[in-house]
């Protein structure tokens, strides 16, 4: 039996996502000014830097979490990078002069084709394919693709020999 989900279970099934846009909308706690907040190991914590966090990495120190999309209480990964205070200001007059041209229409996962039965390897282990890993890690649905994407020393797809190997 896999352990009891951990918080990260529970962020990565805190949310919904916008077909329209791609963004993953906090349907938990939010702060007044409209982030998503949710309690880990009893400390108040931004849901979009633990979303970003868990998926890419520390936040360096004195850097914000920027929105591509604008919506404050979306957590996507793909929607987050880290950014000085003074970039995070720049970007929302910029945003704010073109916006009636902006649909936000994220592209979606690009070079990707049928992978996810292959065998990957997640955070120190091997598995049989992208859902498994995803279903023993308690982790939301895409996430071990993002990594394969953009954190291959988080996840990354081998082939089955290496997986037989490792077993
Ligand atoms: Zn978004």
């Amino acid at each position: 039996m896999p352990a009891p989900c951990p918080p990260f279970k529970r962020l990565l099934s805190g949310y919904t996502e916008n077909d329209k846009t791609g963004c993953w909308e906090w349907t938990g706690h939010k702060y007044r000014n409209g982030y998503g907040v949710l309690k880990v190991f009893g400390r108040d914590v931004s849901a979009h830097r633990y979303s970003y966090e868990l998926h890419n990495g520390p936040i360096k120190a004195g850097f914000s979490i920027l929105h591509s999309c604008d919506n404050k209480s979306c957590i996507n990964p793909e929607h987050l990078r880290q950014g000085t205070h003074a970039e995070n200001m720049a970007e929302a007059k910029e945003r704010g002069l073109m916006k009636s041209k902006q649909k936000g229409r994220p592209s979606p996962a690009k070079g990707i084709r049928n992978v996810s039965a292959k065998p990957v390897y997640v955070l120190g282990r091997v598995y049989g394919s992208m859902n498994e890993a995803e279903r023993e890690l308690c982790l939301g649905s895409g996430t071990v693709r993002f990594w394969t994407l953009n954190n291959p020393q988080k996840a990354k797809l081998i082939s089955r020999e290496e997986y037989q190997n490792a077993q």
